[in-house]
């Protein structure tokens, strides 16, 4: 049995897109089955009449062959004649189709609220600010809540009255495309942000937006033993929208390399570079560490390659710190005066 989608719409063979859109969201909103009097089958039938022809190739499709292209094992395959029966409802679809096929799936499906806008910043650091965090200042121009209505958007004090765009009911229909056609989804209405009403009189420093543009600095702590490319995510902390939740801010870290010292996890790694006499008899250097310079004791008879351990002088974890790691390059004299030769012929040091 073929359907009559046009007539299913009230909508003529020839209507436009526009008139096909009006139709189906005036007839969703009559028989959606969480309204009184609204009516599941009827829903079901508009819904699938609109997921046809709202798309220019099916509505082709349609046109040629009728709806049996389109009914389960038609030659679209599957995919096309999806029963929404198996979910519990109509309430989540475009949320469960979310998270199946990984739409948008960020967004909670308890709520349907809007969010505001991430926003990346980023930050420079030395290598020593990154090995011991601390705390950091971020001013950030961004849409807070406003100020003079709390965010709802009406003049302090002004009554409500039901909004024009939804009659009240918070919700209106919206259509997603996903790989098994167009899914129709409940949305908070954007007039009203799902409250059914709206404020007879806006607030006068918003306009009705309920946010507003607002220079704000942040104090940021930042934990030692950053590296460059970590992304610190403060939630909440991006741009605000009105009867939503913010976005987040998310602080992008740069770190100055510095050439004396490597890190690996909480391990601080420099080179020391000693001189030949030094290696043989043993010496008392010093060695440079993020808290400043330090003696080390270099016993007598060191190697090239040699490493020593300075405790606690690497990043700062959870129990204390981390160590630093010295290693030792002995270098060979390159030039040398005729003293030194002499006296180095007459000590005669073969490996
Ligand atoms: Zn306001």
């Amino acid at each position: 049995m073929s359907k009559d989608y046009y007539q299913m719409l009230g909508v003529p063979r020839g209507a436009s897109a526009e008139e096909i859109k009006k139709a189906f969201h005036k007839l969703a909103h009559q028989h959606h089955p969480d309204k009184a009097g609204g009516n599941e089958e009827k829903f079901k039938e508009i819904n699938e009449a609109y997921q046809v022809l709202s798309d220019p190739q099916k509505r082709a499709q349609y046109d040629q062959f009728g709806s049996a292209a389109f009914e389960q094992g038609g030659f679209q395959g599957g995919g096309q004649g999806f029963d929404f029966s198996g979910f519990n409802g109509f309430e989540d679809l475009g949320d469960v189709f979310g998270d199946m096929f990984g739409f948008g799936g960020t967004r909670s499906r308890r709520s349907h609220r809007a969010r505001g806008a991430d926003i990346q910043v980023d930050i420079d650091m030395t290598f020593k600010e990154a090995v011991f965090g601390g705390e950091r200042e971020i001013t950030l121009t961004k849409f807070s809540s406003c100020h003079r209505c709390g965010g709802n958007g009406g003049e302090p004090g002004a009554s409500v009255k039901t909004c024009e765009t939804c009659d009240g009911s918070g919700v209106v229909i919206t259509a997603q495309r996903t790989i098994l056609g167009m899914v129709q989804s409940k949305r908070a209405c954007p007039s009203c942000q799902g409250q059914g009403q709206t404020p007879s009189k806006n607030c006068m420093t918003c306009q009705g937006e309920g946010i507003e543009k607002q220079r704000k600095t942040l104090v940021v702590t930042i934990p030692p033993g950053v590296e460059e490319g970590n992304v610190l995510r403060l939630r909440a902390e991006g741009e605000a929208v009105k009867g939503g939740n913010p976005g987040d801010l998310f602080i992008r870290i740069h770190v100055r390399s510095d050439k004396r010292f490597h890190k690996e996890g909480s391990t601080l790694y420099t080179k020391k570079i000693i001189g030949f006499t030094q290696a043989a008899l043993g010496d008392k250097v010093d060695v440079e560490t993020v808290d400043g310079v330090v003696e080390l004791m270099i016993p007598a008879g060191t190697q090239t390659g040699a490493q020593f351990r300075l405790r606690g002088k690497g990043v700062p974890i959870r129990s204390g710190r981390g160590d630093q790691i010295v290693e030792i390059e002995v270098v060979t004299p390159k030039k040398l005066s005729k003293e030194q030769k002499q006296l180095l012929e007459k000590l005669d040091l073969r490996g």
